[in-house]
């Protein structure tokens, strides 16, 4: 770690990607044939480390494994998982190691009610231990992830892991996602619009640095468009932005021209292994 990081936060983008991924499997378009490593987009996901030595890892993406070799991550002191589609969650169980230890230990996970509840569904054998496993069907070997889920407040001041949070709820298809706000960044991911109240909470915050949905230019029923995201950035003006959860509709450098006309801030396309202080 840099001096430097001593005296501020660090975001790291795991992935920049959509659900899909990019390359998505099959393709033969323009951004999925491009040679930019920038237009390389593992599934959406990014690791917090704050000035006060904590990490902190969004979603588990399906790459889990393959960013967290790359990002060589060895400790995570919690997740936030934002929604329970499979591109933010299907990478759960590679948590598994890093609750090995020495010491072993458990990670809390850090969610909102509704997902916890489809969490619990989706993944009995690690979340409802008790009831998956029983007298004439117990835990054989030691291969499940120590996870403990934690049901975070919504639009108010909250500490996890020491650190001081806000969490949004923002609507998103059948569900809802879980947006952030640390210590001047703020994090709105998978949604089709944000609610007044967010906007009027960001505003009053004043952003320095926003990452932001934007999976497609034109129209999208669950995900934030270009269009939708230059409006959100317009009205809440932080001082930087980035655009993360691209499809492949949107190339980098494609992209960072359109981000180039939008003057009242410094906007950008986020890619993977991109590092932004805070
Ligand atoms: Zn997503
Ligand atoms: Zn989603």
């Amino acid at each position: 770690m840099s001096t430097y990081n001593d005296k501020s936060n660090t975001v790291t983008i795991l992935g920049s990607g959509t659900s899909t991924g990019i390359p998505i499997i099959g393709c033969k378009c323009s951004v999925c044939l491009s040679e930019n490593p920038k237009d390389k987009r593992l599934r959406t996901s990014i690791l917090i480390e704050t000035k006060s030595n904590k990490t902190i890892l969004v979603d588990t993406t399906p790459d889990f494994r393959t960013q967290a070799l790359r990002a060589k991550i060895d400790h995570v002191d919690g997740a936030i998982i934002t929604h329970d589609h499979a591109d933010h969650v299907h990478g759960i169980d590679d948590l598994r190691p890093l609750c090995f230890g020495p010491p072993p230990r458990n990670i809390p996970v850090f969610v909102e009610k509704n997902i916890k509840e489809h969490l619990e569904e989706k993944f009995p054998y690690i979340f409802k231990r008790e009831s998956y496993f029983s007298k004439g069907r117990p835990i054989l070997g030691g291969g499940i992830p120590k996870l403990d889920l934690h049901e975070v407040k919504i639009n108010q001041e909250e500490k996890i892991l020491e650190e001081d949070f806000i969490f949004f709820s923002l609507p998103h298809g059948h569900t809802n996602s879980l947006g952030f706000y640390h210590q001047g960044f703020a994090y709105i991911i998978d949604c089709e619009s944000i609610p007044e109240e967010v906007l009027a909470k960001l505003e009053g915050l004043k952003v320095d640095l926003l990452i932001i949905d934007c999976v497609k230019s034109g129209t999208h029923n669950t995900h934030l468009t270009f269009e939708k995201a230059r409006d959100y950035i317009e009205r809440t003006k932080p001082k930087r932005a980035g655009l993360i959860h691209m499809g492949h509709g949107l190339g980098h450098e494609q992209l960072e021209k359109m981000c180039n006309e939008i003057k009242c801030s410094d906007v950008f396309p986020t890619y993977d292994e991109q590092k932004l202080k805070y």
